[in-house]
């Protein structure tokens, strides 16, 4: 196509389609653009649709989008995202954006958000944050309204409803947010967004979408594991109550004794089992022969044996800190820093590193070495669950592959995705379980990532 064409789809009052900053520039879908392309291809069950475009004025030439919208069969549901590409000879920043920013047809007076995964009633303005993976925007009048799911990762997630009129946004935090989402794009370079889902229901009862069409969507299209286990496990003891970093041989081979009698599943060892934070070496004088036959107890009573980890931590004394200084996160004044809390014995590595194969291949030794089938992955990576403000959080570091702390946000999640990612391709039968502070904020609980 070689006529300029103003992008559009939603029927309602003026919809932007999708937002974000670009150097500093608002850019929505009526910026202007060119159609570059328009294409359907089937996937499986579904459907991808998408169309790319070309920036054509002042503020948005040398970019390049396509905005997929993928469909399933029988189901109102229809997840998007939106791929960048710099085709232009100069730097790219690319800032608050809403890879969802649609219009509603009722405005604030009488809109109801559910929130917290669809949990909490809230009327009138709405602007949610990382508990809000799902909200269901309602109008009671019509008995009708959208469900939104944001898949961006911990503390990245931002939802607004009727803050300004009557939109919808949804995707990454806005540049005037805590954890704020950036990312630079030199010329040549590609970047996905994070997903989007959207559905639509008018069957008066708004818990029905997320009770029907929501959880099949999650279950079957969405590709989380844990939809893929037969038989996910209910009881599962951890030894943080009552022995804290109190554990020895003797006491595991009883509690093992215990707990199978009381129909415990899973058996995790908490902080403890190991000598400080990094090197995720065995405390032999705590057991004696190795995890292993504590391992091959656990499993002779049925149950699956599993270790805490803190995934990002190293003590100031570990060998791995040492050896790699360059590999830690640094706070703005240039020091090392510890995410999770103020302790300065220890501080926390930068996933975009040589951390995350580092990690990685500990975690598997202990697979491979010990028999370990069950890790809980624990501790500040993005941002603390403890400490408010969003200060600190993030890394400052300068020789790392992010630019800056903004852009350090998502490439970390990313990074700790794709560990987990490699792990399951190597360890197919291991379960991993992330904490909420790994996540980033206090009792952060939904997030399809952790799944
Ligand atoms: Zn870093």
């Amino acid at each position: 196509m070689d006529n300029i064409q103003e992008f559009r789809r939603w029927k309602g009052p003026s919809p932007n389609e999708f937002s974000f900053l670009l150097n500093n520039k608002k850019i929505t879908g009526k910026t202007g653009w060119d159609v570059l392309n328009v294409s359907e291809n089937i996937v499986g069950e579904s459907k991808i649709h998408q169309i790319v475009l070309s920036g054509i004025s002042e503020i948005n030439k040398g970019l390049e989008i396509t905005i997929s919208y993928v469909v399933y069969p029988n189901l109102p549901i229809i997840r998007k995202k939106i791929d960048f590409k710099n085709t232009g000879l100069g730097e790219l920043k690319i800032e608050s954006l809403d890879v969802e920013s649609l219009n509603i047809p009722w405005g604030s007076t009488h809109n109801i958000i559910y929130q917290n995964y669809g949990r909490y009633k809230n009327i009138g303005p709405f602007l949610g944050n990382w508990d809000d993976p799902l909200i269901i925007a309602h109008d009671p009048v019509f008995g009708h309204g959208i469900v939104v799911g944001n898949e961006a990762p911990g503390v990245l997630k931002r939802i607004s409803v009727c803050l300004d009129g009557r939109t919808l946004d949804a995707g990454l935090t806005h540049s005037d947010q805590n954890y704020a989402f950036r990312k630079w794009l030199n010329p040549g370079e590609n970047w996905k967004s994070t997903w989007v889902f959207t559905g639509l229901y008018s069957n008066k009862n708004p818990r029905e979408i997320v009770d029907g069409p929501v959880r099949e969507f999650v279950r079957k299209y969405m590709g989380i594991r844990l939809a893929a286990i037969p038989e996910r496990p209910t009881f599962v003891y951890n030894t943080w109550k009552p022995f804290r970093r109190d554990v020895n041989e003797k006491l595991i081979f009883e509690l093992a004794d215990a707990a199978a009698d009381c129909g415990v599943e899973e058996f995790i060892i908490d902080d403890g089992w190991q000598i400080g934070f990094g090197d995720w070496e065995i405390d032999y004088g705590k057991f004696l022969n190795g995890l292993k036959p504590v391992f091959d107890y656990i499993k002779s009573k049925g149950m699956k044996p599993g270790l805490w980890l803190s995934m990002g931590a190293a003590s100031t004394d570990s060998k791995v800190f040492k050896e790699h200084p360059e590999w830690f996160a640094k706070y703005k004044d240039g020091k090392f820093v510890n995410l999770q809390n103020e302790k300065g014995d220890r501080f926390s590595a930068c996933f975009t590193t040589g951390w995350k194969d580092y990690i990685k291949d500990k975690i598997l030794n202990l697979v491979e070495g010990n028999g370990l089938e069950y890790v809980k992955l624990d501790f500040a990576i993005v941002a603390s669950a403890y400490r408010y403000g969003g200060d600190v959080s993030g890394c400052y570091a300068e020789n790392h592959s992010h630019k800056d702390r903004q852009e350090s946000f998502l490439e970390i999640y990313r990074g700790a995705w794709q560990m987990f990612d490699e792990l399951h391709k190597e360890a197919p039968n291991l379960f991993i379980d992330c904490t909420f502070e790994t996540m980033g904020e206090l009792q952060i609980i939904m997030d399809y990532h952790c799944f």
